[in-house]
């Protein structure tokens, strides 16, 4: 791209949609954050944006297909309005690069996860920005703005990228490798978000309990949030069980201020095939961790990952997974066909030999044990008085608010509308596998 003397086009509009993990959704407010700053307006709908956005996910092939829909679709409006000007960023933008422009011709940017902060830059044609920008180690990782998700909880991204590869994962192929804000970064923006009025933060990673800087490692930086900010309460996600250290589940033991939920992935309940995966633990390991967290944090809630029909599992295999799901007793867990993602280890050296017909069946049987058991957790609840965080109304109903616990499951209350960003008490009096109803304590 030529370099052109150039003037921020204020007043223009943008609309972007985020597919994907809650580090896009971070992602694409602090990209909103930048655009906002430099004049531009937010479109309530895509018709009547001047630049649409898409921030992508490429974690499934399901995901980049929804993205070649979308593209489709938007190329209607671009007929209507020649001058409108599309920008495809994150996951899948890294993943394709040029080949996403040779694909779909009318999509004018390609900005990879490192480059999409700059995106204001490249709308304008600024020295050094071109339309295909996907080469990592351009971000300045303290200068990502962290971002409030509601008036009342933020998220902050503590760490990008990941170091582990497991084999049938994309995230470092598009994430990069690991590298962590500054712990004086991250309690400067926590104490920012608590100035305007933040109760709840989420620190995002994607391999949170890795985070190291100089001498603080995880458990360190979340004591250093929980004591030097102000904040009422602290959630994390996702951790790796490799990373979960005694250290952290005394941290969490003995400042109330960080929440009782841990999002664990499993993946997997086999020996075997977690070593195929790249996962570097057991499940017996796995299970000491899950019994340690237990004895330490009784009210804890759990959630996992699991990935059924990865290349070779056997039947028995996929056995050992429902084992291992009966004697965790996850409170809630996301559950997935194995999916070949060009690029991975798993991708070029393994065959996808599970018929799909057989991954579907295993992930049936899958969902009806974790269901099952989400339910019985549920009905446990019944009775227990929760300190939840007021988040809004439901979906169904203005006069039915919603709130979370702080074990991360909604609660339907139909009695009273607390302020909303409040921590109020409430007693569960009914339950399914999904939600939880109860009452305000007055
Ligand atoms: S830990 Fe494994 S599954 Fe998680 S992001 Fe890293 S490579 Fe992917």
């Amino acid at each position: 791209m030529t370099s052109t003397t150039y003037q921020p086009e204020t007043g223009r509009r943008f609309h972007i949609s985020t597919y994907g993990c809650q580090m896009n959704l971070a992602d694409s407010s602090t990209i909103a954050q930048s655009l906002l700053t430099r004049g531009y307006v937010r479109a309530e709908r895509e018709e009547d944006a001047d630049i649409i956005i898409l921030n992508t996910c490429s974690v499934r092939e399901k995901a980049e297909d929804r993205i070649y829909g979308r593209l489709g679709e938007i190329y209607r409006f671009k007929k209507e309005r020649p001058d409108l000007q599309v920008a495809v960023v994150g996951c899948m933008a890294q993943r394709l690069g040029d080949e996403l422009i040779r694909q779909v011709p009318h999509v004018d940017f390609v900005l990879g996860t490192d480059r999409q902060f700059e995106l204001p830059d490249v709308l304008e044609g600024r020295e050094g920005t071109d339309r295909v920008m996907t080469a990592f180690g351009h971000e300045d990782m303290d200068a990502i703005e962290p971002i409030k998700e509601t008036p009342f909880s933020g998220f902050v991204t503590i760490a990008r990228g990941c170091n582990n590869y497991c084999t049938y994962c994309i995230v470092p192929f598009v994430r990069g490798k690991e590298r962590s804000h500054s712990p004086d970064y991250i309690v400067a923006a926590v104490r920012d978000m608590v100035a305007e009025g933040v109760v709840e933060v989420n620190l995002l990673g994607q391999n949170v309990n890795s985070y190291h800087s100089g001498d603080t490692d995880f458990a360190d930086l979340l004591l250093r949030v929980a004591r030097e900010t102000g904040i009422a309460r602290i959630r994390y996600m996702t951790s790796h069980p490799k990373d979960c250290s005694k250290k952290l589940i005394h941290a969490m033991r003995d400042e109330p201020k960080i929440l009782p939920h841990i999002h664990l992935p499993i993946q997997c309940g086999s020996d075997r095939v977690l070593r195929k995966m790249g996962r570097f633990y057991s499940v017996a390991h796995y299970l000491r961790v899950v019994d340690y967290i237990k004895e330490q944090l009784p009210n804890v809630a759990l959630s996992t990952d699991i990935i059924v029909g990865f290349p070779t599992e056997t039947e028995a295999e996929f056995e050992m997974t429902l084992d291992a799901v009966r004697r965790v007793r996850y409170d809630t867990a996301f559950m997935f066909r194995y999916s070949v993602r060009p690029g991975t280890l798993s991708a070029r050296e393994f065959e996808d030999d599970i018929p799909e017909a057989e991954k579907i069946r295993r992930l049936t049987k899958l969902i009806q044990v974790q269901q099952q058991i989400s339910y019985e957790c549920n009905q446990a609840e019944i009775g227990r008085v929760h300190r939840c965080l007021v988040e809004g109304t439901s979906k169904r109903s203005q006069d039915i608010i919603r709130v979370r616990t702080e074990t991360n499951k909604t609660v339907l209350i139909a009695n009273g509308s607390p302020t909303i960003g409040t921590i109020v008490p409430v007693q569960v009096s009914s339950a399914d596998a999904f939600t939880l109803h109860g009452e305000l304590v007055v």
